[in-house]
């Protein structure tokens, strides 16, 4: 439920409110709103529903309370109605600008690496990608260059002045990531490892999280959840292709996905046309539609000789094939950005609660 506090609410009466949460058990998270400042109250409430629901309603300060049925809560639009812009070195995603984050899949080598993030950093990547520890689906396949690798992508950030982004497969890793990255990623195959999900909630830095490949919407905004939940609002959406009967293609772009995240969350949403569709030639259109469906970005990989790359190739990009796809997809972001509203400008009302 959230507690929704009268616009004059004072912080001594906002305070009283976040007490009795506490003290009945449970954890208030404050979202300071344009026109009011709203308490969700989180943990195990059960039962105790209608009897909570009374007692914080009669508090000095308090508006209303709204019972909210979703599972998911501090991901969602009716806690927070405007749009979460999440700011990484002189980079901001979900401002209604364009996020571009491309790089190798695997982070091969520094030579690899910056020849690389030389080509992407000056022709329209905002933000660089690049794996070091690698979750292959064989244990014969290239696993990454670990600890190599970060320190490799620490260096591409010196050289560009972007931030980078790779990925954390275990809570035991989340520390040394942290230190080298500025994003963590939580890639297809971690999405339920709620574990990791809680260690990089407790981590400083920004996250991206990925769509498991057989997750639904609500479970990967549960997923979120668990990142919010554990202190971090930082959270970005990644919607990377699902499963379906289609073996066409690597996976199935769930284009759906990012105006239904957009609707329901208050996150921004970014679009993998690489790991969605496995084939180079695939991945311009498909960040074309991603773009054009809303999201504010996109996420693909890129390698100054595909045919010699240790992982994914086949769909990586030439250096020719990303300034191609930044010649489409700018001036398409150009063209949808108005009919997609000012970030901030239109919150949902809290009637369209299910
Ligand atoms: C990746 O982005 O490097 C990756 C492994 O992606 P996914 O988790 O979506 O397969
Ligand atoms: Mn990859």
């Amino acid at each position: 439920m959230f507690v929704v506090m009268a616009t004059q609410a004072t912080e001594a009466e906002v305070n009283g409110v976040k007490g009795r949460i506490l003290a009945e058990g449970l954890t208030p998270f404050e979202h300071v709103g344009t026109s009011h400042t709203v308490i969700a109250v989180v943990g195990e409430i059960g039962a105790r529903r209608p009897e909570l629901m009374s007692l914080l309603g009669a508090l000095s300060g308090v508006e209303k309370i709204t019972p909210i049925s979703r599972p998911y809560k501090l991901v969602s639009r009716e806690f927070h109605p405007e749009d979460s812009v999440i700011r990484v070195l002189d980079a901001v995603i979900g401002d209604g600008s364009l996020t571009v984050m491309a790089g190798p899949c695997s982070v091969e080598s520094r030579e690899q690496l910056f020849e690389t993030v030389d080509h992407v950093a000056v022709n329209g990547a905002t933000i660089i990608r690049g794996g070091a520890f690698k979750p292959r689906s064989s244990p014969y396949c290239v696993q990454g260059l670990g600890g190599e690798g970060l320190r490799y992508l620490a260096e591409a950030r010196d050289r560009t002045g972007l931030p980078v982004i790779t990925e954390v497969m275990e809570p035991a890793q989340v520390d040394i990531v942290a230190e080298y990255a500025d994003i963590l990623q939580i890639g297809t195959r971690n999405m339920q490892n709620f574990s990791l999900l809680l260690a990089v909630g407790r981590a400083g830095r920004p996250v991206m999280l990925k769509r498991g490949y057989g997750a639904t919407i609500e479970e990967w905004l549960m997923a979120a959840e668990y990142i919010l939940s554990a202190g971090n609002p930082n959270v970005i959406m990644c919607e990377r292709g699902i499963r379906t009967f289609e073996t066409y293609s690597r996976n199935t772009l769930d284009l759906t996905a990012v105006p239904v995240v957009q609707h329901l969350t208050h996150l921004p949403v970014i679009v993998d046309p690489s790991h969605a569709t496995g084939k180079q030639w695939l991945v311009k259109p498909l960040a074309i539609a991603g773009v054009a469906s809303g999201a504010d970005g996109i996420m693909v990989e890129v390698h100054p000789r595909p045919e010699e790359a240790l992982s994914d190739g086949e769909q990586a990009l030439t250096f020719d094939m990303f300034d191609e796809m930044m010649a489409a997809v700018v001036p398409i972001h150009e063209v949808v950005r108005p009919f997609h509203g000012d970030p901030g400008a239109e919150p949902v009302p809290a009637a369209a609660a299910r």
